[in-house]
């Protein structure tokens, strides 16, 4: 007799074969977060994503420490870094700087972004006087300065500075005949939204990958925060789900497990075979998915210089 899940499990491929996963991390501010984010770093290492990405703070304000970060991330594990950029609040010349620093550590990854106005998200964006005026831009500028891979940033509900969705496809066009490699998105929670999305985006003729982003909600109301800042649905089911669970730290994470594993199971079903995960610097949560997806720890390769 088949179990509950057989059916399902049935679809997924072997031991996770033919997924791709990612992750994205924070660059550390204390000794604390730094000691955090490498148990985390090395827990999920021996799951073989295809590439691990560390944001940049808003303003160019982590400048120094995602550096540091990655350059760390490729000197001491066999893990494939991604570094993001904005053109916020520097010049051409100083974003220029950053990517031959990269180019220099042998960093050949760039997550390639326009960031948010310096006052914040919600607030007008102006371009720096003599920065890169948008993501098209800078994707050319890091194409003219060296053979990297490049990334951007996609969003199937629609950036809030958006005029409308088909502006937002546009402009997702412009990054692609600018040299963008592959979109990863934005957190969603309607995977229904990000189907209809994918299939606009391949009617406009996009054909690069579009990764979609998978945020574990740790904690709820931190999330739909974060949610109503860049202009991502909370649907109520999910309001339902944490109903109740302020005080209790345990079910919360039994429950995100769940959600998020059956977010990622239904794009399985939908046919998408790549996933790109916010750990927000945590292990436990995107571990336990990964292994529901299929994917089984491999042997650690050789570090690839002395820590
Ligand atoms: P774009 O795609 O260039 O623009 C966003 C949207 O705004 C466009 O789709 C377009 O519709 C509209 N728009 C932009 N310019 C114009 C214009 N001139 N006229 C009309 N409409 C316009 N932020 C950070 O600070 N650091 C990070 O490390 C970081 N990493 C991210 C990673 C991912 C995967 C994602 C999805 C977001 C990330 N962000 C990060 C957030 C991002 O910086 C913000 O969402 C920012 O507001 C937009 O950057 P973008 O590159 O997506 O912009």
């Amino acid at each position: 007799m088949m179990g509950v899940g057989d059916e399902r499990a049935s679809r997924l491929p072997d031991a996770g074969s033919g997924l791709k996963i990612s992750f994205e991390f924070f660059p550390p501010k204390t000794a604390a977060m730094e000691e955090k984010l490498w148990h985390s770093i090395k827990r999920l290492a021996p799951l073989s994503p295809s590439f691990v990405s560390v944001t940049y703070g808003a303003g160019g304000s982590t400048r120094e420490r995602t550096h540091a970060t990655v350059s760390r991330i490729l000197k001491e594990t066999p893990l494939d870094p991604a570094a993001h950029l904005t053109c916020v609040a520097a010049t051409r010349d100083e974003v220029d700087g950053v990517v031959r620093g990269y180019g220099e550590v042998g960093v050949r990854h760039i997550v390639a972004l326009r960031g948010d106005p310096v006052g914040g998200a919600g607030c007008a964006y102006a371009p720096h006087p003599g920065g890169y005026a948008d993501s098209p831009a800078l994707i050319s500028g890091i194409r003219a300065l060296g053979d990297f891979e490049v990334s951007v940033a996609a969003y199937p509900e629609k950036h809030p500075d958006s005029p409308s969705k088909e502006a937002d496809i546009e402009m997702l066009k412009r990054k692609v005949d600018a040299g963008a490699d592959r979109a990863i998105t934005q957190f969603f929670f309607d995977n229904d939204s990000f189907e209809a999305y994918l299939e606009r985006v391949r009617a406009a003729g996009i054909t690069i990958p579009v990764v979609p982003g998978i945020v574990p909600v740790h904690d709820f109301n931190r999330i739909a925060r974060f949610a109503s800042n860049c202009g991502a649905a909370v649907p109520d089911w999910l309001a339902q789900r944490f109903e109740g669970l302020d005080k209790d730290p345990s079910t919360r994470q039994l429950i995100a497990a769940a959600v998020a594993a059956e977010q990622v199971l239904d794009l399985v079903d939908r046919g998408i075979s790549d996933f790109h995960f916010y750990t927000m610097n945590r292990a436990d949560l995107v571990y336990a998915i990964c292994h529901l997806l299929g994917m089984r720890p491999v042997k650690p390769a050789a570090k690839k210089a002395a820590a």
